[in-house]
């Protein structure tokens, strides 16, 4: 059963060999009491994650993110404004601050460290009409960010699937896209694989209930897997309800060893290549 109690989750057993967590958010952990960044790392390494991907989901948070990257090895950066983010911002003042944040943004977005353009995309769960309009604004002003310097676009999609296909085929998609969190069928992932964009599972992989994404996952091409955490949210099962981190993907990345019927140590090697392919040269 899930606990509720403040006790982190024990580590799992190390991975045979290393993963890259190819989406966290270290800065939305840092909670009372919760680890640092260091030791956020020192836990994820121990367990064979030698590196992470901090994305950053505002302005605030895109600056932290190219900062932690500067000053660690084993970060790397993805700046962006959040699908749900950039309605807030434009409901707060207007396209004038909007058009500063992405200005903001683009600057990051250059810096060496910084190694994709995300999380951007569709979020019609939690983001209404009229909200919507701005958010694709946002997606399309990325998607053009991202082709411009030639990074990697990372993109978020919940309950948004014809969407993100509508806009990145209608804008044409940068050479390298992750489809973050993945979280649609079999047939998505097929749509998806023809593009010959990468498909990164989390936690969710684990729930009981995500036989869809299970064969999904066993259909994507194994040169476009990806794993990730996204913590501190969608934390593996059997530790629902507690606050995820890097240190438990070991747990996601068995399930799709199971789900794809392969050796442990061949899936982390193939997932260890994908992540150099997608975001590297490590
Ligand atoms: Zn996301
Ligand atoms: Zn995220």
């Amino acid at each position: 059963m899930a606990s509720r109690s403040n006790e982190p989750p024990a580590a799992p057993e190390p991975l045979a060999a290393p993963v890259v967590d190819s989406h966290c958010h270290l800065d939305m952990c840092a909670a009372d009491g919760a680890p640092t960044v260091d030791e956020a790392l020192a836990a994820a390494a121990a367990v064979g994650v030698p590196k992470v991907i901090q994305v950053g989901c505002d302005v605030q948070g895109s600056r932290w993110a190219a900062k932690v990257a500067a000053e660690h090895d084993d970060i790397w950066a993805a700046v962006a404004l959040h699908p749900n983010e950039a309605p807030k911002i434009h409901e707060a003042g207007g396209l004038t601050l909007l058009e500063a944040a992405w200005r903001e943004i683009s600057e990051l977005a250059e810096l060496p460290q910084v190694r994709a353009i995300g999380e951007t995309g569709m979020d019609f769960f939690r983001t209404e009409l009229p909200g919507r309009a701005i958010q694709e604004e946002s997606f399309r002003f990325h998607i053009g960010l991202a082709k411009r310097l030639g990074k990697t676009l990372v993109v978020h999609d919940r309950d948004s699937h014809d969407d993100v296909l509508r806009i990145l085929d209608d804008e044409g998609h940068p050479e390298t896209v992750v489809l973050h969190c993945f979280s649609g069928d079999a047939d998505f992932a097929r749509a998806a694989s023809e593009r010959g964009w990468y498909c990164s599972f989390s936690g969710v992989l684990t729930f009981k209930n995500a036989d869809d994404l299970r064969a999904a996952a066993a259909i994507v091409p194994a040169e476009r897997l990806l794993v990730e955490t996204d913590a501190p949210f969608l934390t593996p099962a059997p530790h629902r309800g507690k606050a995820n981190a890097p240190y438990l993907i070991p747990l996601t990345v068995r399930q799709l060893a199971e789900v794809r019927g392969i050796e442990e140590r061949e899936l982390c090697n193939l997932l260890f290549a994908n992540t150099e392919h997608a975001f590297g040269p490590l």
